[in-house]
């Protein structure tokens, strides 16, 4: 046997069983970027469930002509420089992975414009060792990502894809957990030409708490505590659900650390042990929670896709939440209590 260095896509496509998923991954990873570009207004169009066509528009800040070869290559980021910059990562991408490995999967065009430049730019990898391909183009200022096809080269991959109505629910799932991290951010979504889910910029609270009712249901807000409290680096944002409002599965807990979706243990186990006996024993809590801390007292390093993290004072953290809520959930049942005493 001789020791061969592995074709840029073939490294690519083993790199993509990691981060591409399914369509959904697709659309977190294409959402996140253009979030970290800045953009203000996200559009999300979904052909067929993902497997025909994922196409993100934004209005960030463009990749310059220069650059759009070195976006498509992999472990190429403009994000971190650097393991000082790791250790305390502010964006929510920093792996240089993920347009790499979707463009060896997926047919993938790339189609920018910088707030500099006259022009707009096309770029899309082909062949074995994934050379690009640069042409003029038309676009405002911004970046389109049309990804066709998806698993059109990896058969076993594409077998595994489940009905166009489950792909396209996961997807949605996507676009609810990050429309609730950015009320700042306009988001369209739409399914073989039909608007599916608009969200306009939330600034006042009022907005936002229609945001969250669009995501959650008009029940969960009217439902919710309103939380919000600070201590010592740690800040605690808004809403959970009193105890009356539990579910019967895990659907709506959404928790978010600096900004980044998760599905955390620790995170989960401490809002769910808040509630205590509140809660009946096969009920699950309602929440929409935002954690802030310090980006070095976290490592968001853990997994390639990036929802878990691990903190570097988990007992404090778990401690910290559990005791805001819990708070929140005796105040809100005091104040039931006198209600019905009066
Ligand atoms: P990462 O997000 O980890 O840096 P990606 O492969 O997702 O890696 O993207 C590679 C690079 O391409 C990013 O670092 C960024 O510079 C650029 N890029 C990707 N998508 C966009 C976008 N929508 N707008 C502007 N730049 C983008
Ligand atoms: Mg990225």
């Amino acid at each position: 046997m001789t020791i061969e260095i592995l074709p840029a896509r073939l490294a690519n496509q083993i790199a993509a069983g990691e981060v591409v998923e399914r369509p959904a991954s697709v659309v977190k990873e294409l959402v996140e970027n253009s979030l970290d570009a800045g953009a203000t207004a996200i559009k999300i169009d979904i052909e067929k469930g993902g497997a025909k066509r994922i196409r993100i528009s934004d209005n960030g800040c463009g990749i310059a002509k220069e650059e759009l070869t070195l976006a498509l290559s992999r472990h190429a980021t403009s994000k971190i420089k650097n393991l000082t910059d790791l250790e305390a990562i502010c964006s929510l991408g920093f792996r240089g992975e993920a347009l790499a490995s979707i463009s060896s999967v997926a047919r993938l065009t790339l189609t920018s414009k910088t707030a500099e430049q006259e022009n707009a730019w096309q770029a899309c990898a082909q062949g074995r060792d994934m050379d690009v391909v640069v042409q003029p183009a038309a676009h405002t200022k911004g970046t389109t990502i049309d990804v066709v096809d998806l698993f059109f080269n990896t058969p076993a991959r594409r077998k595994f894809l489940r009905t166009e109505k489950t792909e396209f629910s996961h997807i949605e799932e996507v676009i609810k957990r990050i429309a609730l991290a950015r009320f700042d951010v306009a988001f369209t979504l739409t399914h073989n030409h039909k608007t599916i889910r608009q969200y306009r910029v939330a600034n006042s609270d009022s907005q936002k708490a229609k945001r969250v009712a669009q995501v959650c249901g008009q029940a969960f807000i009217e439902h919710a505590i309103k939380v919000d409290c600070q201590h010592d680096g740690l800040h605690l944002s808004g809403w959970i659900a009193q105890p009356s409002f539990s579910r019967n599965q895990n659907d709506l807990c959404y928790s978010y650390v600096n900004g980044r979706m998760m599905r955390d243990k620790l995170i989960n186990h401490a809002i769910r042990q808040s509630y205590q006996e509140m809660l009946p024993s096969d009920g699950y809590p309602a929440f929409v929670l935002f954690l802030e801390l310090n980006a070095r007292e976290v490592d968001v390093n853990v997994h390639p896709a990036k929802h878990e993290v691990r903190f570097h004072q988990g007992r404090y953290v778990h401690d910290f939440i559990y005791s805001v809520c819990h708070r929140a959930l005796i105040q809100t049942l005091a104040m039931d209590t006198d209600e019905a005493t009066d």
